[in-house]
């Protein structure tokens, strides 16, 4: 049996985790903070507060079997909506049960917020993606992409779905991971642009059933130092480590090691995300989340309404997606207070809550970003949302990199065990 070190216990490192125990190798879990989940987690209050709010869609088929794994019922725990992007006052677009490509269509034409013209040229496009396979020049920006709908379209369906997706402005985002990310919601299976919406803290939804089911294997409040070849993680020696900590952490601890493969995970710019938690007891909204139109003076894109979740009644939680802006110039959750007491009608005076804001929330996903690969040397695989792959930084994306990494570091690490137990040591960088 070989022993395999993960460091980093967010959904990646969780996912490699049991992975890796099911195919039957020993596993011990490094965390450096004092519990797992990573930027998925909970945060301190009556009841806990998301690290963020968390949207999970029906195409996250790998981050929805894990949960099964360990127990957990999506169902339970996530509500699930059908697709659909309503602003105050207005029903926007709305997607009907049914077959992907039929359902889009129509609910494209029922949006009567769009002239004719806007609908039949977003149904053009969209079509035109199929055909070409949802691919496109790697280079190009989604606003590029995009030049040539209808500006309503933009405004009201494109530019929310690729901050809320890719965390980037349609200026800066990828064209091409939107399209992969609208091919896998859109245009797969029946309910896999449903939204998933927590209904329980966001350490109930994976991390605090992992913890109880990796027991002793877990190593919480431990900081990995140094990683040396052939493996030996702060002097442990181990078959084969799965890099499941963030890229910047990934970076430190492969510098001596893997200089090239460092260099390009220490490259990844970043995108933060401020969320803003309004109280206004008494007060709901018309629906579990709004859309909402971002402007120089209102940040948020979404606003969701944790009473209607199942979460605190009278809680609200505003997201600013792709803030660095709002990072640099200040006052955001006074600006978000401002544009809720604007755009919303409330029971009771909003007040500000809390505000939490997460500088590195995702890696800004830029057209043609060099990533790095899974593979860092024989026996040292790299899992997280950043690692190279068709996703933007999702929890899916996270769980699939993990999973993939599990695989690579099983099969090597099995055969260093073997070749170890035969005196001939295989894992050599
Ligand atoms: C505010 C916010 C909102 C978001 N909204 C969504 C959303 O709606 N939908 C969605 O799909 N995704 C969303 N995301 C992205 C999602 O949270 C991430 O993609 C995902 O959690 C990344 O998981 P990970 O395991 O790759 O990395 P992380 O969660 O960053 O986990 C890395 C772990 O490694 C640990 N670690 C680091 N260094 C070391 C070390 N040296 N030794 C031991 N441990 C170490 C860290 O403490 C951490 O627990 C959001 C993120 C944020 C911040």
């Amino acid at each position: 049996m070989s022993h395999v070190a993960i460091v980093g216990g967010g959904w990646a490192g969780i996912a490699a985790a049991v992975a890796l125990a099911d195919a039957g190798h020993d596993i011990t879990v490094f965390e450096m903070a004092p519990q797992l989940g990573g930027r998925a987690r909970s945060v301190a209050g009556e009841p806990p507060y998301d690290n963020g709010q968390h949207i999970l869609i029906g195409a996250y088929r790998d981050s929805l079997a894990l949960m099964r794994r360990l127990g957990i019922d999506p169902n339970a725990v996530l509500k699930r909506l059908p697709l659909a992007l309503p602003y105050p006052g207005e029903p926007g677009l709305q997607l009907p049960p049914g077959p992907p490509l039929i359902a889009f269509a129509r609910g494209v034409l029922a949006q009567h917020g769009w002239p004719l013209s806007a609908r039949l040229g977003l149904l053009t496009a969209a079509g035109g993606w199929l055909a070409r396979g949802f691919r496109c020049d790697t280079r190009l920006s989604v606003a590029e992409l995009c030049a040539r709908l209808p500006a309503a379209v933009k405004r009201d369906l494109i530019e929310p779905l690729c901050v809320a997706a890719l965390n980037t402005p349609a200026p800066q985002a990828s064209a091409q991971v939107f399209l992969r990310v609208l091919k896998d919601a859109l245009f797969s299976g029946a309910g896999s642009a449903d939204l998933l919406l927590p209904r329980r803290p966001l350490s109930e939804l994976l991390a605090g059933p992992a913890t109880a089911w990796l027991g002793e294997r877990l190593r919480l409040a431990s900081r990995v130092q140094k990683i040396e070849p052939c493996w030996r993680v702060d002097g442990e020696a181990f078959d084969g480590v799965v890099l499941a900590c963030t890229s910047v952490e990934a970076a430190r601890l492969t510098a001596d090691i893997a200089p090239a493969w460092s260099a390009t995970a220490g490259a990844l710019g970043f995108e933060p995300i401020i969320t803003v938690y309004l109280s206004s007891p008494g007060s709901a909204l018309p629906a579990p989340m709004l859309a909402l139109r971002e402007g120089p003076d209102a940040p948020a894109q979404f606003v969701f309404d944790h009473g209607a979740l199942g979460g605190a009644p009278g809680r609200f939680a505003f997201v600013v997606s792709g803030a660095a802006a709002w990072v640099k110039r200040g006052g955001c959750a006074e600006a978000v207070l401002a544009q809720a007491q604007r755009e919303l009608s409330w029971a009771t005076p909003p007040v500000i809550d809390k505000v939490l804001t997460e500088k590195r929330a995702t890696f800004a996903c830029t057209p043609g970003l060099a990533r790095a690969p899974a593979r860092i040397a024989p026996g040292l695989w790299a899992a997280g949302d950043y690692i190279a792959g068709p996703y933007p930084a999702t929890l899916e994306g996270a769980v699939r990199a993990g999973l993939a990494a599990a695989q690579g570091v099983g099969a090597e690490a099995g055969m260093a065990a073997k070749g170890a137990a035969s005196g001939s040591p295989t894992n050599t960088p």
